[in-house]
């Protein structure tokens, strides 16, 4: 089924927005429109909405035997493989990550999570239990069933065009939900090109909808009575109201929300080492990542030259356009992002951090959201470039004395996605991994993520967890039946 760009997928099928409104989809690296797609609304939404309860009230995709599903989501997985080529250049073009980086993880990633969760489909059991009642009639079976939650919306940010909708397609499709996915304006496209792998390799007509649109068609999803859950990944404050939003109707909800991580390097490492993945860590993606290790605490004895080091080596990385394979680090997704960006790097230099390279915007490489990589050492905990999320290419290296320091400060903020431990001391990186609050904590390596193992947020960084085992049960209810096998039925009274 060919993929119409300006539509919204809906029901299996491409449909003009309801309002006829269109939002811009702007190439970052050109500050240019390049292409459109719709802007649902409420009308929009109603219509996906109504044809996900219709596919799950004749169980569409539930009734289907299980090791099909199965098989449907493992050729989501091949679809998207079959299309790498065309997906790396849009998504290079759409967002700016770098085309090498596209080909390497946000691609081949979104395909193998599909393959991951068609593996959950047949594991979706319940249990059977013992029972206990007080007095002699005690001969029950019991039993769990698990059975699909609802219509679910799933409401992504622009970081991961892709990678991010497969992280709630998929658990949700597991599950045997029907969903409606609502990608970020910024990036609508690759959603788009999901929609059409999905309905290729089977996905039943309403089980996946597809609405492109900005944040009232999400608001108008969380509010809708007949989605039962809300999947999220965005920023804090967004998540915050969808929580509010999502309470009257004690909606469940699972959140992915931003981070401020800490990335912390004792004195004992190899520093080039150490170096290397603090590199990795926050400027892959321009820093737009909601995991970046932003926060690099350095210990004091090799504080100076981990800074000499880290400059030298962002100053080597090549800024330029996303589909451009040379380039190390693209433009950021937009003139919002980019305006932001820069009012943290201000608000860096006034709160008395040491701008030690970039911070500036790069308007050799044209009118695109192009920055120069910035770090800045000289921080202290409590400055804003140390408490926020930039989701940026902005560093900020914080010096520390030694480990109950190190974990303090790691602490010292409001998130808890991730963090990192660079040590070969074995005793202390196993008391640090114990001492600070995240939801991944990565030992002598950094960033590296896998469907198989679970990944969230302690604190505001979110709530339950997607990937792994524990991603697929938000979108489960558990009943219990009770099967009364005693003779006669109980009577109280
Ligand atoms: P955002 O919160 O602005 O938007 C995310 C999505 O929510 C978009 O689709 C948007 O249209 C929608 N939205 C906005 N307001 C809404 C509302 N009131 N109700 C329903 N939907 C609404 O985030 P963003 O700028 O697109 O993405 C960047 C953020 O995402 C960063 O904070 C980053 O840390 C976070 N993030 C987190 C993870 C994670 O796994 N924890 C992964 C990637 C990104």
């Amino acid at each position: 089924m060919e993929r119409h760009e300006r539509q919204l997928f809906v029901n299996g099928a491409w449909v003009a927005p309801a309002s006829g409104r269109y939002l811009e989809d702007v190439d970052p690296a050109t500050g240019q429109v390049f292409a459109e797609a719709a802007d649902a609304g409420p009308e929009d939404v109603e219509r996906a909405v109504a044809a996900a309860a219709a596919s799950m009230a004749e169980r569409r995709w539930l009734g289907m035997d299980p090791l099909e599903r199965s098989r449907v989501l493992h050729r989501i997985a091949e679809g998207i493989r079959q299309r790498q080529e065309d997906l790396a250049a849009l998504i290079s073009q759409e967002n700016g990550m770098p085309i090498t980086f596209a080909q390497w993880l946000e691609i081949p990633m979104a395909a193998d999570v599909f393959d991951y969760f068609a593996g959950l489909v047949a594991q979706v059991r319940g249990h059977t239990l013992p029972f206990s009642l007080p007095g002699p009639q005690g001969d029950y079976l019991v039993l769990t069933l698990k059975e699909p939650v609802g219509v679910a919306g799933l409401i992504t940010p622009w970081n991961f065009p892709l990678l991010m909708p497969s992280w709630k397609v998929a658990p949700a499709l597991a599950a045997g939900c029907s969903g409606i996915l609502k990608p970020a304006p910024e990036t609508p496209l690759a959603a788009l090109a999901l929609a059409e792998i999905t309905a290729e390799a089977g996905v039943p007509e309403g089980v996946l909808s597809v609405l492109t649109g900005g944040d009232e068609a999400g608001a108008a999803l969380v509010a809708h009575p007949a989605v039962e859950k809300i999947a999220f990944t965005g920023e804090t404050a967004t998540g915050s109201r969808i929580l509010t939003a999502a309470a009257p109707q004690i909606k469940r909800v699972t959140l992915e929300l931003g981070g401020k991580s800490p990335n912390i390097v004792f004195d004992d490492v190899d520093l080039d080492e150490a170096v290397s993945g603090a590199l990795f860590g926050l400027y892959l993606n321009a820093g737009q990542v909601c995991q970046a290790g932003s926060r690099i605490l350095v210990q004091e004895s090799v504080y100076d030259t981990f800074v000499e080091r880290l400059r030298e080596r962002v100053e080597g990385l090549r800024v330029g356009p996303g589909p451009d394979p040379t380039t190390d680090v693209g433009p950021v997704v937009s003139g919002r992002q980019l305006e932001r960006v820069l009012g943290y790097v201000e608000a860096g230099r006034a709160e008395g951090a040491r701008l030690v390279t970039g911070g500036r915007r790069l308007e050799a490489l044209g009118p695109g959201f192009f920055l120069e990589p910035a770090v800045f050492a000289g921080v202290a905990p409590g400055m804003r470039i140390a408490q926020e999320e930039i989701f940026g290419p902005v560093s900020a290296v914080l010096p520390f004395k030694d480990e109950e320091e190190a974990v303090a400060v790691a602490n010292q903020t409001l998130y808890g996605l991730a963090a990192g431990v660079w040590t070969r001391d074995v005793k202390r990186a196993l008391r640090v991994v114990r001492g600070v609050k995240a939801g991944t904590v990565w030992l002598n390596t950094y960033q590296v993520l896998s469907p198989t193992a679970p990944f969230g947020g302690y604190k505001r960084s979110g709530l339950g967890r997607d990937l792994g085992p524990d991603a697929l049960e938000p979108y489960l209810e558990t009943k219990t039946v009770v099967v009364d096998l005693n003779d006669q039925a109980l009577s109280f009274f």
